[in-house]
């Protein structure tokens, strides 16, 4: 698997798609509160690694939890403030956050929507490639489900399956649908973050032209609900 050569020139620039729980924290059931976050070993210097190669990262999380019920769209934006400061500590960053407030079957009425920004759709990454100048060809999902990987294929970009979160039993599952059809497992799996920015940085310095610097990422939003679409300057 090899980047375009024209990774850093073209029209879009690349980009690394982060799923939130499972991927960059551990897994929590409907993650409500800053105190229930603890990051994955290894995730803050692996984002770290992106900011520092001038690569935008942009976490796309599905949160049904608001639709559900279970918390708000402030609650969610305080998660995010709190793992700001996490990764902060460390040197790390976000560049952007997207998430999905909906579900089909809300209880919140106002969430209760078959919205094409939920994962496996690709609507979060198509929006955050259309305001952030992303070339979706050029860019990768890091996520621990099918969803995710979904996600990317109907986005087309490349999904990276990790171990961590959901991501074990997911690969299982992959495996065995694979061994029931006799096909070859096609997905890229790796064990965390860390492993899929080295796969991801490998690629990309290894394609890279000599002498032009990657542009650099101005971000100019923190959340952005697709369905009203709006955009929230950062704080
Ligand atoms: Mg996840
Ligand atoms: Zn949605």
């Amino acid at each position: 698997m090899t980047i375009d050569t024209k990774i850093w020139t073209g029209p879009g620039r690349p980009a690394v798609f982060l799923d939130r729980d499972g991927t960059i924290n551990e897994e929590v059931q409907y993650l409500s509160s800053p105190h229930q976050l603890r990051l994955i070993p290894g995730a803050a210097q692996a984002i770290a690694r992106l900011n520092q190669a001038g690569i935008p990262v942009i976490v796309v999380t599905n949160q049904s939890g608001i639709a559900r019920g279970f918390f708000t769209e402030d609650e969610v934006e305080e998660v995010h403030n709190y793992l700001d400061k996490l990764l902060a500590d460390q040197g790390a960053s976000i560049d952007a956050y997207y998430y999905c407030p909906h579900h089909p079957a809300a209880i919140v009425k106002q969430y209760m929507v078959d919205c094409e920004c939920r994962k496996p759709r690709a609507g979060m990454l198509s929006a955050a490639a259309a305001q952030e100048n992303v070339s979706l060809a050029q860019a990768y999902l890091v996520g621990d489900k099918r969803s995710d990987l979904r996600a990317a294929v109907s986005a087309g970009a490349r999904g990276i399956l990790v171990r961590t979160g959901y991501g074990k039993e997911t690969e299982q599952e992959l495996l065995r649908e694979a061994e029931a059809t006799g096909a070859a497992l096609v997905t890229n799996v790796v064990d965390d973050l860390t492993a899929a920015v080295e796969q991801i940085l490998g690629t990309v310095s290894q394609s890279q032209p000599q002498g032009i610097k990657p542009p650099k990422f101005a971000a100019s939003f923190r959340h952005y609900r697709p369905e009203i679409g709006q955009r929230y300057p950062r704080s």
